[in-house]
């Protein structure tokens, strides 16, 4: 089996990379290098190239023969993309177009397609299953969104099989310590409350504590990046017999409010998180949190970090020693 990794060199990426390199899978990693880190693929093949460049991807899969792709590859940050919708749509889901042309001609016909909670635009019930209306409200769920819908047609017009896999909050890292997180500049919440903790930002600035929330900060599902990765191979085998476009939720179903994630994330690193109270950033909704009852049953899928204080201790062995 060989596998190509779009954007394997990020931070999911890379975590899914070491685990098909563990499971012996064959592995091609594709990466622009925008936003991801060379030295996080280690010794497996890799080539620097872009989505949008249709000719070098013309030129990938005339040289290896792969039998699924995974793509990790895109813009993520909500706030940017409100900012920089057409950005967002151009590497989104003309990148995206690209790579679907290219994995036609080349008759390769499975992918793993990195979603999001962010599809679902403000919740209409406690936990998000996949019945929910998708209505995203910014353009990175928008965009996302887009290539479900592609992804869709295609399994109609031309048999391409597909899972997207909308993930909550990606968190944690490798508890090998020597992956993870690691953007410039930094907008997540656990690594910017860890570089708090380590005094590489003076304080953690909390986007907004006027939510409908009971303590009107944000309310998030974290869920841990080695279980998103356990879930992408399942989606692998899952396409071995089922035809077709689906979509999973991926959370842990517990929700998380910005103030919770301080306090745990003070008690693993052992002194106070400093914050203070910012304005809002511009589309968050109150509150996402996942019913993954569909992954669990049809992909056997089952997260083996629960506790949110082990997934931030990941993290935190990570930020304490970073190695990019
Ligand atoms: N957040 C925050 N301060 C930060 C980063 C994030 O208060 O420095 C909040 C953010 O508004 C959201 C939650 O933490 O409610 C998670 O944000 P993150 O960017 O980590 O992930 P997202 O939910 O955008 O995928």
């Amino acid at each position: 089996m060989k596998v190509l990794v779009c954007g394997g060199a990020g931070y999911i990426g890379s975590h899914m990379v070491r685990h098909l390199v563990g499971d012996g899978v064959s592995t091609v990693v594709f990466d622009n290098l925008s936003t991801g880190h060379r030295e996080s693929v280690g010794d497996t093949a890799f080539v620097r190239g872009d989505l949008l460049d249709a000719t070098q991807l013309r030129d990938l899969f005339s040289q290896h023969r792969f039998d699924a792709v995974m793509h990790f590859c895109a813009r993520s940050l909500v706030g940017e993309s409100v900012q920089q919708p057409y950005a967002y749509y151009e590497n989104n889901v003309a990148g995206t177009l690209n790579l679907l042309q290219a994995m036609r001609d080349a008759s390769v016909g499975k992918l793993v397609f990195s979603s999001t909670a962010a599809v679902f635009g403000h919740p209409e019930s406690e936990l998000i299953d996949e019945s929910h209306p998708t209505r995203p409200i910014n353009p990175y769920g928008a965009s996302k969104r887009m290539v479900e819908t592609i992804l869709e047609d295609a399994a109609r017009a031309y048999g391409l099989r597909s899972v997207a896999l909308r993930y909550f909050n990606a968190a944690g890292a490798s508890p090998q310590g020597d992956i993870g997180e690691s953007h410039s500049p930094e907008t997540h919440l656990i690594p910017n409350m860890l570089r708090a903790a380590n005094g590489d930002a003076p304080s953690l600035k909390v986007f907004g504590n006027d939510y409908s929330t009971p303590d009107g900060t944000c309310v998030r599902d974290y869920v841990h990046v080695d279980d998103l990765a356990d879930a992408h191979s399942r989606a692998l085998d899952f396409m071995a017999s089922n035809e077709g476009a689906h979509a999973f939720n991926l959370g842990n179903g517990a929700g998380f409010s910005v103030m919770q994630m301080i306090h745990a994330a003070g008690e693993v690193a052992k002194q106070p998180i400093p914050f203070e109270i910012a304005p809002r950033r511009a589309g968050d909704p109150d509150r996402l949190v996942a019913s993954s009852g569909k992954a669990r049953r049809e992909l056997g899928w089952q997260p083996r970090y629960t506790d949110i204080a082990d997934i931030i201790d990941t993290a935190w062995r990570w930020h304490r020693n970073p190695r990019y």
